[in-house]
Formats: C-alpha cells, sequence, structure tokens
C-alpha cells in the first residue's frame, strides 16, 4: 500500500479506501478497548485519527506503549469520522512503531511559551505554530518566484561572501581562514589580511544589491533571494544577524516605478499565501492575532498611501503626540513615528519617498532640491519597515560626490563606478527582510519565531 500524506489524503476525501500514513503523534488516548492515535507528518494544519483497536496483535505489547511523540506508520481504511471536528479517519489494520519517544518527551500537549520552544529547535517544528509557520514559509517564498518569474525577472545568486561594505555600515561578520592564534602581522602590528584566503579582508554580505545592480545593467530585470547577516548588536523582536532578503533591481526604472513594483509585490504574494495557506492563516488568526486575516485582506484590496519623508514630518509634527524621539527635519524616523504614521493615521501600508539624503546610503539617487534623495520605506501596520530601496544614483559625478561626502574609499567601489562609464541607465530597487514579511502575515511578535533556526545575539543553537 503506497503511503500517502496527510493533506492529500484529506483533499482527496474518499472515503472507503485502503491507506497508509507516517508520521508522529500529537496525542495519543488509551481507553479499555480502543486506543486513539492522533497524527501529523507536517504537511497540513490537521492530523488523523487513527483509531486502533485490542484485535491487532502488538496492541497489549506495542499500542498500548504508544505516547505522545511517538513515530508510527498506520495501515488501515480511511472511513467517515463520527467524532467531531474531523471529516475522516483510520481504522488501523496495522500499527507499526518507528521510533517510540522516551517518558521525558517536552512538548507534552499543553501550551509552550515561544520562549521555552526557542530552547527546542530540534523539536519545535513539531507543534502546531511552528509547522504553520514553515508552510507559509515555504508557500510565500514559491510565491515570491512566482511573481518575479511571471514578469520575466531573472532570478540572480548573488555572492554571500564579499569584500565590499554595501552600506559603508561597520555591522559585518568578518570571513577569515586565519588562526586567530598565530595570524600574521603587518609590521604596524594589525592582522595582514593580504595573507588571508581571499588576499584581503572579506565578509559576510549585508545585501545583494550592488551585484543585482551589476546583472539589471546587462539583464534589465533581476531579483535575489539569498541570505544576509548583519552583525548590529540589536536585540530586538525585529532583527535577526542572519536573515533572507529579497531584493529585485530593474533597470530603466525610477522611484514611482519601484513604488508600483513594491506594492503589486506585496499585494501578490499575499494573495498567494492566502489562497494556499487558508487553514494555517485562520489558525495564526485564532491563536495568534486575531486581526491578521483582516489586516492582509487589506493589502490585497485597497491601495497603499504615498508620501514624501517632508509630509511625513508635517503629519508626525501636527499629530500633538509627544514621541520618545522628538520629531524634526532631517531626523531618522523610528518604529513609534511609522507605526503612528501607518497604524493611526493612514490606517493602511505607507509607502515614503525623498529622505533627506544625510540619513540614507551613498547609492541613492540625488533629487533636484540636492537635499532629498529617492529612497523608498514601505511601512506596515505592527512591523514598520518591511521594505527598504531607491532609486539609484546612476549619474557619475552625483555618484563620486556622494562617495566623497560620505567618507567611502572611491577604490572600492572601482566597478560600481565603471557601470556609470560604461552605459548607464536609470536603474531602481528594493529589499524586502523575508522574515518581517513572514511576521506580518502570521502576526507572530518576534522574527525569532518565524525562522527556523534564528541566529541573534548570543545564540546560534541547532
Ligand atoms: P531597520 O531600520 O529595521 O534595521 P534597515 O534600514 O537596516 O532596517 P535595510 O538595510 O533597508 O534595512 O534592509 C532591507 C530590509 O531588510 C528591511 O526593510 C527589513 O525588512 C529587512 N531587515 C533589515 N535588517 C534586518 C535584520 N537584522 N533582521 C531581519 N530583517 C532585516
Ligand atoms: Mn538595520
Amino acid at each position: 500500500m503506497a503511503k500517502e500524506r496527510i493533506k492529500d489524503l484529506l483533499e482527496r476525501g474518499v472515503a472507503d479506501t485502503d491507506v497508509t500514513v507516517e508520521g508522529w503523534l500529537r496525542t495519543v488516548r488509551h481507553s479499555k478497548n480502543v486506543s486513539f492515535l492522533d497524527i501529523s507528518d507536517g504537511s497540513c494544519m490537521a492530523g488523523i485519527q487513527a483509531v486502533a483497536a485490542p484485535e491487532l496483535d502488538n496492541y497489549e505489547t506495542e499500542i498500548g506503549k504508544l505516547t505522545t511523540g511517538c513515530c508510527v506508520r498506520v495501515a488501515g481504511r480511511l472511513v467517515e469520522s463520527p467524532g467531531k471536528g474531523q471529516s475522516y479517519e483510520i481504522q488501523a489494520g496495522r500499527v507499526e512503531v518507528v521510533g517510540y519517544a522516551d517518558e521525558d518527551y517536552p512538548l507534552q500537549k499543553k501550551r509552550h511559551s515561544f520562549e521555552f520552544l526557542r530552547t527546542l529547535g530540534h523539536l519545535r517544528m513539531r507543534t502546531n505554530t511552528f509547522g504553520a509557520v514553515m508552510r507559509v514559509r515555504n508557500a510565500a517564498a514559491q510565491a515570491i518566484h512566482r511573481f518575479f518569474q511571471e514578469r520575466g525577472f531573472i532570478h540572480l545568486h548573488a555572492p554571500i561572501i564579499t569584500l565590499s561594505d554595501c552600506e559603508g555600515a561597520g555591522e559585518m561578520f568578518r570571513v577569515s581562514a586565519l588562526d586567530p592564534e598565530q595570524a600574521p602581522r603587518t609590521e604596524s602590528g594589525g592582522v595582514d589580511y593580504s595573507q588571508d584566503f581571499f588576499g584581503k579582508e572579506a565578509r559576510l554580505t549585508v545585501s545583494g544589491q550592488l551585484e543585482a545592480e551589476i546583472a539589471a545593467l546587462a539583464l534589465t530585470n533581476v531579483y535575489t533571494f539569498g541570505p544576509t547577516f548583519r552583525s548590529e548588536n540589536s536585540n530586538t523582536s525585529r532583527h535577526l544577524a542572519e536573515f533572507w532578503m529579497v531584493e529585485p533591481e530593474m533597470a530603466f526604472c525610477d522611484i514611482q516605478g519601484n513604488m508600483d513594483l513594491a506594492e503589486a509585490f506585496l499585494k501578490g504574494v499575499t494573495r498567494d499565501v492566502l489562497e494556499q495557506c487558508d487553514d494555517d492563516m485562520g489558525f495564526f488568526n485564532q491563536r495568534i492575532d486575531d486581526t491578521v486575516l483582516e489586516t492582509l485582506t487589506n493589502i490585497v484590496e485597497q491601495p497603499f498611501e504615498r508620501m514624501t519623508y517632508s509630509e511625513a514630518v508635517n503629519i508626525l509634527q501636527g499629530s500633538g503626540r509627544s514621541f520618545e524621539y522628538p520629531v524634526s527635519w532631517g531626523v531618522n524616523l523610528q518604529s513609534e513615528h511609522e507605526r503612528y504614521i501607518v497604524e493611526e493615521h493612514v490606517g493602511r501600508p505607507v509607502m515614503v519617498i525623498d529622505y533627506p539624503k544625510e540619513i540614507k546610503a551613498f547609492y541613492m539617487y540625488l533629487n533636484d532640491d540636492e537635499r532629498t534623495v529617492a529612497a523608498l520605506d514601505v511601512l506596515v501596520p505592527k512591523i514598520g519597515e518591511i521594505i527598504g530601496g531607491s532609486q539609484r544614483e546612476h549619474r557619475m559625478a552625483q555618484l563620486r560626490q556622494r562617495i566623497r561626502e560620505c567618507g567611502l574609499p572611491e577604490e572600492e567601489y572601482w566597478w560600481y563606478l565603471e557601470l556609470r562609464r560604461y552605459g548607464t541607465a536609470p536603474h531602481a530597487g528594493f529589499g524586502l527582510g523575508f522574515e518581517r514579511l513572514i511576521q506580518f502575515m502570521t502576526g507572530l511578535g518576534n522574527i525569532r519565531d518565524v525562522i527556523p533556526f534564528p541566529r541573534v545575539p548570543g545564540f546560534a543553537e541547532f
């Protein structure tokens, strides 16, 4: 008898057929003359109940000893279930124990805190919540690829090890093959990286953007979807040291086209996930945050609000609120400001453009006012910034000027500058933090609970 995923079996929905399933027991109930096994294989939120009668030859010796967490293979007949809350169950003809679970199995049927579950990275995917997170992540990743592929974007595999610091910020992890105890030294006493593996100081990438720009100026529309790393020591509920970033980059595109893409992208991916994961999304809405379904439906149906940074500052200053960080033109918008605008002033996602150049990266397009750059932040309820992007500076003179102003070493960017000499073109793109998106979709409060294996300051277990 061919085995089946529980999801397929429930969708097929034909009763009175022979089936075989394999999975882990979420709960077990033994009564005098029957055992109920609730089996999950992670394919969907629902499990399936198998009913095992004492007539089975291993009932006393094995089935009766089954406990939560055991792994089993059950063959039997799929029948309509008389029980509440399930349409089908299996009348077991055979129950094989694949693996017993010791008595101290930590995931007994009760609610565990997310903090506790983080210490069980090897087991937590067996819980309802993390099973659902994993399926939503999977559906969202597929939806992202589908969105770009349908529009003719080429998937670029950006490097993970890089020599250049994209943003000129000191948040990078070092990559070295030198023995730290016996690293070769230069005459001035520093580590001599010329003797290191790459002959230079190497780091883990914080963004694939600069490489995506190279690709866009040859292939027109591209996107990356890969891991990025930041050693920022921010112990927040929205920052990871290792996270996945989606970065489209488009030639012949300005800030308006960038906003159009960002909006279509968030709408398209959200619509797909709502469609494909309705059970999981229903679970999040019921158990985690009873506003997620409404919020996501709004994302799909309502146009995003668009405003400039200056308008945002005016709104904040006119709000009569006293913020922890006072607002004036030129300051960085803090999470409290972003949330006020999105949640209280507008009530739906907001795209903010044209930030002061002093608070944004060197590569952003300098607007005609020469005070602002064509940056784009997309802000959503509860999360704040979910996307950061910009039109890029494609003019040689302005770019060199900005590199100088930011105090960056021009030599390091030689190829980035050459792209402005050899057939430059206006281009734009953005970066979406994949885990921020999943946080937003699931309503989970902490970003550590939407990635299978979180890496944060002081923690990289499993
Ligand atoms: P923030 O101000 O929230 O730290 P950022 O300005 O550093 O974000 P960008 O450099 O613009 O972010 O990166 C693009 C996107 O990557 C962000 O909009 C966000 O969704 C995501 N992101 C940034 N840093 C992290 C992180 N440490 N963990 C998870 N996602 C992140
Ligand atoms: Mn940051």
